[in-house]
């Protein structure tokens, strides 16, 4: 069956009979189709205010997690305040997929695992008693091995989300940063940490830090449509043009996405656009868990100068329209 609740407590009422929330659909859809959900489906497409943007008090953003990618991108808003964020959004997939696919949809979507998504094989998250990729084919799996499922976390828009500090709002359980959605990876079931019969209403955004530039670069095979090999997101503050503070976020490597601290704290006091090789030097201690993911470590620096180089070019953060100063 297929419910359409108008409003998030029914919603959570359908959820909590144990339907599955469906919002684009893009993932959920897959998912079925290789049996990996059963049940009452949840469509969350007519659930009422979960498709805006909207201001806060404190001179953030509200975003309701019904709202598409290619909306977030192109909302004047994004664009201005946190263009970062909007070039995230807009780099991920296909024109098709981010016109379909949710904020919300985004960061809760399940692994690519190929082991995973196979109905030939049971696997850790499927029940099974281990991760079938450690001894198997494991070469677009997590080089950074925080166990104990060996999929790297799926989601791009937890990046310059997770370095922004937002947070989600959600009904039928507690409000919690994107650090705390995200969990620490330990339990191989789950992608985050959103309990059934919850539903995450808003991503809500911290006020812009104006001045601030920010870019998201991916090292991918090929050219478009798939899921990079090593994806990053950097925000820099830098006035007078010396980095006053830095956040760095990657993802497509291990089971989670990665706040980089050390990265961030040797950047401080750097020029805006200097050779980054010393701050990176942190990425060399990082080991590789098996020949076939030690190449994928080895492009952790290179696609996090790449993305350093375009954000000292990036256009600075602008203060929201009607905004708090
Ligand atoms: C070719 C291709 C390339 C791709 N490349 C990338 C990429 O590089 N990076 C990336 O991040 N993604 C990528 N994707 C995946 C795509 O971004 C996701 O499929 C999409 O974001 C999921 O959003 P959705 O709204 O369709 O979610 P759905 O499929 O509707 O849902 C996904 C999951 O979230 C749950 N859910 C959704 N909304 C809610 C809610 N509000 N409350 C509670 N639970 C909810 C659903 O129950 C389901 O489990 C790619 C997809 C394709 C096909």
């Amino acid at each position: 069956m297929i419910r359409f609740p108008r409003d998030p407590s029914e919603a959570v009422a359908a959820l909590r009979q144990g339907g599955v929330a469906r919002a684009g659909g893009t993932d959920l859809t897959e998912l079925r189709h290789h049996g990996l959900h059963r049940g009452d489906v949840v469509d969350l497409s007519l659930v009422d205010g979960l498709d805006r943007i909207e201001q806060t008090e404190d001179g953030g953003l509200s975003v309701g997690a019904l709202v598409t990618l290619r909306d977030l991108a192109a909302d004047p808003r994004i664009r201005g305040s946190y263009p970062g964020l909007a070039a995230t959004a807009n780099g991920l997939a296909t024109p098709q997929i981010r016109a379909q696919a949710t904020l919300g949809g985004s960061l809760l979507q399940d692994v690519r695992c190929w082991y995973y998504r196979s109905d030939q094989f049971r696997c850790l998250k499927k029940g099974g008693a281990s991760c079938l990729a450690r001894a198997g084919d494991h070469h677009d799996h997590a080089p950074v091995d925080l166990g104990p499922c060996m999929a790297p976390h799926p989601s791009t828009m937890a990046l310059p989300l997770l370095a922004m500090g937002a947070r989600v709002t959600v009904q039928g359980a507690e409000d919690r940063d994107l650090a705390g959605l995200l969990g620490d990876g330990s339990d191989a079931r789950t992608t985050h940490t959103l309990p059934p019969g919850a539903l995450l209403t808003h991503v809500v955004l911290p006020p812009p830090q104006v001045g601030s530039r920010a870019a998201y670069h991916r090292t991918i095979q090929r050219s478009r449509a798939e899921w990079p090999l090593v994806e990053a997101f950097v925000q820099l503050d830098a006035p007078g043009g010396v980095i006053r503070e830095a956040r760095v976020t990657l993802g497509g490597i291990a089971n989670r996405p990665l706040r980089v601290k050390a990265v961030e704290a040797a950047l401080v006091g750097l020029p805006i656009g200097a050779d980054p090789s010393r701050a990176l030097a942190v990425f060399a201690s990082w080991k590789a868990q098996k020949p076939a993911t030690e190449t994928r470590l080895a492009l952790v620096s290179v696609t996090v100068a790449d993305t350093l180089a375009l954000a000292a070019g990036a256009t600075p953060a602008a203060a929201l329209p009607g905004g708090t100063p």
